[in-house]
């Protein structure tokens, strides 16, 4: 896969863009006003794999909130504002990592200076948050409508106005809650510019349709180079957009500390309890760091031939379990001793 040559951007410890690993983002969905709950949330999402966490500053009190993040969290911290830039030049003061702001709300050019020079003086990026729902009235009167190009002009015409003031610590992100318009929309933009990109299909709904959503939108640009930093939109806990962000990198192998579980989709040959099992072998396997393939296969007439490209599998049959090596079998046990023995292999590993 070869990435897009984006402009690599610093945002606190770490960077987003050229050949920097793709970073997954969250935001936290606390009241701000909860400092208590909302630094335990950002703790629980670091832990889950969080790289960057935002947090809204709708006003001045949650500039409190801010500083309560930094002291408490490795990973950077965006201030997320929207029209008032003095809320963008107080989370500055408070310490934090980015802003995301959109420089066309929030007035004149010259206080889109004043937060963009707040910024270089701190060497803080901005990150351009267009989505479908902020898009300036004139463009979406030129155009009729939220789509690709409208979303491409508006972000692009932010660019121009941080660049106006030679601002070009930026991150774009131009995100819709159409999978097709946002993909086509990253697109304009990654030819159009070298900004690194952070994705996400907006408002992309509960759970599982998000996730959908977003595998095929992140997935497909990811797939084809485009994009530095993912966030999937859910609405649900943070911590399953992180959960998701992170299989979605997996899956696409963008992210080799942790094992690739296959499993087959059992037929009439299964004689084991095949979705039981491979359950728990998800789940005993969770936190391990291992960058290899576990297969886990219904049945001993297929199942090692068609997992041989795994490190390791198990392959169940009439009440006993095979366990199998790149596709050579090395033992055969009980099916109740199957999990254990498939973990004690992997431990030789
Ligand atoms: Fe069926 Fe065996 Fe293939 Fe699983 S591995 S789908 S049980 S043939």
């Amino acid at each position: 896969m070869i990435r897009r040559n984006s402009r690599k951007v610093r945002v606190g410890d770490i960077y987003i863009g050229g050949d920097s690993k793709i970073t997954v983002q969250s935001m936290l969905n606390k009241p701000a006003t909860d400092i208590e709950g909302s630094v335990k949330q950002a703790l629980e999402l670091e832990k889950a794999g969080c790289e960057i966490i935002r947090a809204a500053v709708p006003d001045m009190a949650a500039v409190e909130l801010i500083k309560a993040l930094k002291s408490n969290l490795t990973v950077p911290v965006v201030a997320d504002i929207h029209f008032d830039y003095r809320l963008a030049l107080a989370s500055l003061e408070a310490g934090v990592d980015k802003i995301r702001i959109n420089p066309g709300n929030i007035g004149s050019i010259e206080r889109v200076k004043t937060v963009a020079d707040a910024c270089k003086s701190k060497n803080v990026p901005i990150r351009i948050g267009v989505n479908s729902g902020s898009l300036e009235k004139n463009i979406l009167e030129k155009y009729g409508s939220p789509c690709a190009e409208a979303l491409a002009e508006s972000a692009l015409a932010h660019i121009s106005l941080l660049e106006q003031c030679d601002f070009y610590d930026t991150i774009i992100s131009i995100k819709s809650s159409d999978v097709k318009i946002m993909a086509q929309a990253y697109r304009i933009v990654a030819s159009e510019c070298d900004y690194p990109l952070h994705l996400g299909v907006t408002e992309a709904g509960t759970h599982n349709m998000a996730l959908i959503k977003s595998s095929i939108g992140i997935g497909s640009l990811l797939l084809d180079g485009i994009g530095d930093t993912i966030r999937v939109s859910m609405t649900d806990d943070p911590i399953k957009e992180v959960e998701a962000a992170n299989g979605i990198l997996k899956a696409i192998g963008l992210k080799n500390d942790c094992v690739d579980i296959v499993s087959c989709p059992t037929c009439a040959r299964t004689k084991i309890n095949l979705i039981s099992l491979a359950n728990e072998v998800e789940s005993r396997l969770s936190g391990c760091k291992k960058n290899i393939k576990v297969a886990v296969m219904g049945c001993a007439v297929n199942g090692p031939g068609e997992a041989r490209e795994a490190d390791i599998g198990i392959a169940g049959g009439d009440g006993c379990a095979l366990i199998f090596k790149k596709g050579e079998i090395i033992c055969k046990v009980p099916e109740n001793l199957a999990v254990e023995t498939l973990m004690a292999e992997i431990d030789k590993l």
